[in-house]
């Protein structure tokens, strides 16, 4: 069914699982469900499998490293190299879909999930309600942008936009970019921005934590994945430890380390920078880093220590939200961020049978994540009737 099509209410048996959203984490849920013998609708709301990727700037790579981003069931082509470019990453979805036998409904926006009379779930949608036994909510950690709300941004007389709008650098050559934000997005194009003759300045309200993407060929990943299991008083000291290791010293130019770089991330929801060249474009001034963003006047951007800047334009890196609370806030499944309390195979006794897939902050990678929720998702279902 797609966009236009009357709303007609489909009624699936209750051993039925209805799958909101084909990103990664709904492929590979599907995929796992097919595999354990359970009947699958995949609904999407984009045209295509790996919508959100497609979205994406033109210059983006997997920072993870290949063999540990594959979904199961298909390894990534070993031709697309280390760091995954975003075509390549699309092409191997798209296979993986095919590969599967995958058939999602495209153009089927989910509006909001409800407890069925009885047992299971009513998944409303823009092309009428389902019924289903259980459903898997996999649209996306990163969902919807969390746009800056600065008093008088609306004053400013240049481009201002999300990373999210943000596609390719060339027309932001010659000019002065304030990017706003200090998570991989910001720096990533900060340095897109760089290679492009743009003048970056990067404006940041909690220094981040910085990893090498790599260290002798070993990706920090591999170390993000480790510390899983680490204890928990060790997390803090052993990611400031690595910090101290690989990265520069660069108190000077405003990015000072933190000491306790695991707290910041379960408590933000932000991923350590892995750095691909912006600690040397920091170090070497070519990126000046300056205070959080507060207000705009015209063309002045007010900073937190009371100074200013004046850029011709300004990128808002300044991430997502997961957009749940419309679909299920009224659950009480949601935490304070806006992120499920359970996830993977897990549910909560107030919503038996919800599921949610690939929606959390993950230090070990996310995409593997996704592979390892799934999978349970898989297993826990193939033995319930
Ligand atoms: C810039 C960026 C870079 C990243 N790089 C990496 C990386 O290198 N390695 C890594 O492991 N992870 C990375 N991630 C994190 C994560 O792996 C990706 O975001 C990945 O795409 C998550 O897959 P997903 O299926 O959970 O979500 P998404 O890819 O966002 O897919 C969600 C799907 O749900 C659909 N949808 C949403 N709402 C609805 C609705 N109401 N009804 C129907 N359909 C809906 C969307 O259209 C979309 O197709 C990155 C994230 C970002 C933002």
């Amino acid at each position: 069914m797609g966009q236009g099509d009357e709303p007609r209410p489909v009624r699936h048996p209750l051993s039925h699982t209805v799958v909101v959203g084909a990103g990664p984490a709904g492929l590979a849920t599907s995929a796992a469900l097919v595999r354990a013998g359970r009947a699958v609708t995949l609904l999407e709301r984009a045209d295509r499998v790996g919508a959100a990727w497609a979205a994406r700037y033109d210059s983006l790579h997997l920072h993870t490293v290949r063999w540990l981003s594959g979904l199961p069931g298909l390894r990534i082509p070993r031709a697309y190299g280390r760091w995954v470019a975003r075509d390549d990453l699309l092409r191997y979805l798209a296979t993986y879909a095919e590969v599967h036998g995958l058939r999602p409904e495209l153009g089927v926006t989910v509006t909001g999930l409800e407890a069925a009379d009885g047992e299971g779930w009513v998944v409303r949608t823009d092309a009428g309600d389902r019924t289903a036994g259980r459903v898997v909510v996999a649209t996306g950690y990163s969902h919807t942008p969390r746009r800056p709300d600065w008093p008088g941004v609306e004053t400013f007389p240049g481009d201002v936009r999300h990373s999210a709008d943000y596609r390719e650098p060339t027309p932001y050559a010659g000019k002065h970019v304030l990017v706003v934000g200090a998570g991989n997005s910001a720096t990533e194009i900060a340095l897109d921005l760089l290679g492009a003759g743009a003048r970056v300045t990067l404006s940041v309200r909690t220094p981040p934590n910085i990893v090498r993407r790599d260290t002798y060929g070993i990706p920090s990943q591999v170390f993000g994945i480790a510390m899983k299991r680490a204890p928990a008083p060790l997390k803090d000291p052993l990611a400031a430890a690595m910090r101290r290791i690989s990265v520069p010293d660069l108190s000077a130019q405003g990015l000072p380390a933190t000491t306790n770089p695991y707290t910041q991330f379960r408590e933000t929801g932000t991923v350590p920078i892995l750095d691909t060249g912006i600690v040397d474009a920091v170090r070497s001034g070519r990126v000046a880093v300056v205070a959080a963003t507060v207000s705009v006047a015209g063309a002045r951007v007010h900073l937190a220590d009371g100074g200013t800047v004046e850029p011709d334009a300004v990128i808002a890196a300044t991430g997502f939200t997961t957009g749940l609370e419309p679909l299920v806030g009224h659950l009480g499944v949601l935490d304070r961020r806006g992120v499920p309390r359970v996830h993977g195979a897990d549910d909560l006794a107030i919503a038996r049978g919800l599921h949610f897939v690939g929606i959390r902050a993950e230090l070990s990678g996310l995409l593997r994540e996704i592979g390892l929720e799934a999978r349970a998702v898989g297993r826990a279902l193939a033995s319930r009737p």
